[in-house]
């Protein structure tokens, strides 16, 4: 038995056997001979998605190239690959992907699992630039499903949570190489509130963060911009006093309040920088921290937000960590977030060190009320009844998972309990 922790710290596994399959068939073998078997990427989610007592695989170590499409619009990559060492190849082939999230360790597979997504009014999440799958069946086979290919398959595979086979390449839409301007600077809340969908519209990208404890928030965008000089290469956020107000908040959680302001204070400076969209839009995110995300339709997103920091602030809970308030656009995924409509995302954080189960349940449902709906590879406590209100789509999609995995081997026990496996 090994042991197997995801990156917050707060999931623990004992897997019987832990793999690395260097070829595909290699993997058709582990998969095809195991009784029950889960895939970890980067190991990002907060909920225990990658759990297993079983046969947990890596695909780190699989043999896989990038393959360009003649008109250069859509790539097969491998789907093991982490978004860092993808992108990086992509720009070296003068590509770049659509959009990226916070951060660039995740797998391509598994954030495309999980729904993730980075901000953009006008920008769908990472599964709604995948186009094909190249997937290793609960049997070993493999097989590929697309649009017209498979179709169910496919629908369903798009946001997967790992329920339908393992992933080896996924195909996903590419742009030409592009530049981003960063902008990243401090602005009230009320102002931010007031003119949110004026400034939604003024750049590609927009994004804050805002302590519950603050009346400013940290505002990002970013936006193409042609290439200058040097790039430098940074973080949004500086990260070294937050890490200390984090630690003396744990201390004495009383300090919380003033901490956030005087922070924000010191934080006065706006920048700027341009540089390659892959090196811009991921940032370090080095100080653990537990995650909670609900997706709002847009209209509800900033009441709902509102709501949730002056409950907080009520009830004076220790909350180290701030708020990120995002956009996404609508989508069709069976089980995406996003498929009602334009989208509001507002993550709710609390320092690793800190206790954060409390606090989780009386927010969520101040999300709950804001009609959200959680990103699922964050923490939420949504049972079958829940899925299945929230997501008319639910019925197809279980339908795909008994078609495609008739005994349940990619099944573990969050996403039975989840699903009513
Ligand atoms: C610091 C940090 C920042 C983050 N920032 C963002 C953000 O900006 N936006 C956002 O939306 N989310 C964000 N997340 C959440 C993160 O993107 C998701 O949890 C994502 O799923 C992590 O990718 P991973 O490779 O670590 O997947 P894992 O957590 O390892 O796995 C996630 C799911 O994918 C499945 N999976 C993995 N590989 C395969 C495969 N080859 N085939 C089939 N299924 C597979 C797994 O079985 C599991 O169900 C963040 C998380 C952290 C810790």
């Amino acid at each position: 038995m090994t042991e197997w922790r995801n990156w917050s710290g707060s999931v623990v596994a004992g897997p019987r056997a832990f793999v690395r399959p260097k070829t595909l068939e290699e993997l058709s073998g582990v998969i095809g001979n195991a009784r029950k078997v889960r895939v970890v990427g980067a190991g990002h989610s907060f909920m225990p998605l990658c759990e297993t007592d079983d046969v947990l695989v890596s695909l780190s170590d699989l043999e896989g190239a990038v393959e360009i499409a003649p008109d250069r619009k859509t790539v097969w990559a491998p789907a093991g690959w982490g978004l860092d060492k993808l992108t990086a190849a992509l720009w070296a082939e003068g590509l770049s992907l659509i959009n990226q999230g916070d951060i660039n360790p995740q797998s391509l597979a598994g954030a495309t699992a999980t729904g993730t997504h980075g901000t953009g009014a006008e920008l769908g999440s990472l599964a709604t630039q995948a186009c094909g799958f190249r997937l290793a069946m609960a049997d070993g086979s493999i097989v590929e499903c697309g649009p017209t290919e498979r179709p169910d398959l496919y629908q369903a595979q798009r946001l997967s949570l790992g329920l339908f086979g393992v992933a080896v390449a996924i195909r996903i839409n590419v742009l030409p190489a592009y530049h981003l301007e960063e902008k990243v600077e401090r602005r009230p809340l009320a102002e931010v509130a007031e003119r949110l969908d004026e400034l939604a519209a003024a750049t590609r990208h927009m994004e804050f963060f805002v302590f519950p404890y603050s009346d400013d928030v940290i505002f990002k965008t970013l936006h193409p911009a042609e290439p200058e000089g040097a790039f430098v290469d940074g973080n949004d956020i500086d990260e070294a006093p937050f890490r200390i107000a984090c630690e003396i908040g744990k201390a004495a959680p009383v300090l919380i309040p003033s901490l956030q302001r005087l922070m924000m204070r010191l934080s006065a400076k706006p920048t700027r920088r341009v540089g390659p969209a892959y090196k811009i839009f991921p940032s370090d995110r080095t100080i653990r921290f537990e995650e909670m995300e609900y997706e709002l339709p847009r209209a509800n997103g900033m009441a709902t937000l509102k709501e949730a920091m002056a409950y907080i602030r009520r009830k004076r809970m220790p909350i180290a960590f701030p708020f990120e308030f995002r956009l996404t656009a609508g989508d069709d995924i069976w089980m995406s977030p996003f498929n009602k409509g334009p989208g509001a995302s507002i993550s709710f954080h609390q320092y690793a060190r800190m206790p954060w189960q409390g606090a989780f349940k009386e927010i969520e449902a101040v999300f709950q009320a804001g009609d959200g709906r959680p990103h699922w590879a964050k923490r939420h406590t949504l049972t079958p009844d829940d899925v299945h209100r929230l997501y008319p789509k639910a019925p197809d999609y279980l339908a795909a998972r008994k078609a495609a995995d008739p005994e349940g081997k990619f099944a573990n026990a969050h996403l039975s309990a989840l699903f009513g496996l």
